[in-house]
């Protein structure tokens, strides 16, 4: 089986962070997992408002898992806009920042990959009309994303979740959903995946942080 596991840290390491960051980030980071996948201890805390690098994945083995596919469900609509905010004015809901990374199977970060984006509002209703919370973004050099949005709302038969397409350059596309730790309907969602869960850091402080790295088939 392929498998990756966490990266060493240093003692120097350690103690920045644990200067550097709030408490329950800086746990989170040193957990050492976001996404399924295994990450050096990079990452940056920043105040609210301002960007946040997630921490980098950094593969011991060559290959890791890649992400599972799920059903693209009723509501995709094609031809969403170029953005990576989905943030409105006067949109009612718990802000939400999602970020991470594309790696390719064979743990290469992924540049210029396509991630599309579409979820339910606040109330768990989609806009089937026009593209509110809808919206696609490419990955930076280093493979990394970016998405500002807002908490999906429930809908009857599922659980919280955030539809996603990711694609490489050239490359097969990967439907799939994130999901959010403990919500209380994922049990009872046959959909649901626990591998597809984000890592949530919510230390009070800031609008809620969510990591999740995709690994894309080679
Ligand atoms: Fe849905």
């Amino acid at each position: 089986m392929k498998t990756i596991s966490p990266s060493s840290i240093s003692r120097r390491e350690l103690s920045r962070l644990a200067l550097a960051l709030p408490a329950p980030l800086a746990l989170a980071l040193l957990a050492g997992r976001t996404g399924g996948i295994a990450f050096a201890q990079d990452g940056t805390a920043t105040p609210k408002g301002t960007p946040v690098m997630a921490p980098t994945p950094e593969c011991e083995d060559d290959d890791v898992d890649e992400t599972l596919a799920q059903t693209e469900g009723p509501y995709f609509s094609p031809n969403s806009p170029e953005r990576t905010s989905l943030l409105e004015d006067g949109l009612p809901g718990t802000p939400l920042t999602v970020t991470g990374y594309v790696y390719s199977s064979g743990c290469a970060p992924v540049e210029r990959a396509l991630i599309e984006f579409w979820q339910a509002d606040d109330a768990g209703v989609y806009d089937n009309e026009g593209f509110r919370l809808r919206g696609h973004q490419f990955t930076d050099e280093d493979g990394r994303y970016e998405l500002t949005t807002i908490v999906p709302g429930l809908y009857p038969g599922r659980t919280r979740h955030i539809h996603v397409k990711v694609q490489a350059p050239d490359g097969p596309e990967l439907t799939t959903q994130l999901y959010f730790p403990d919500a209380p309907a994922n049990d009872a969602d046959g959909i649901f995946d626990p591998s597809l869960v984000v890592d949530m850091v919510d230390d009070g402080t800031r609008d809620k942080l969510a990591f999740f790295t995709f690994v894309l088939e080679e």
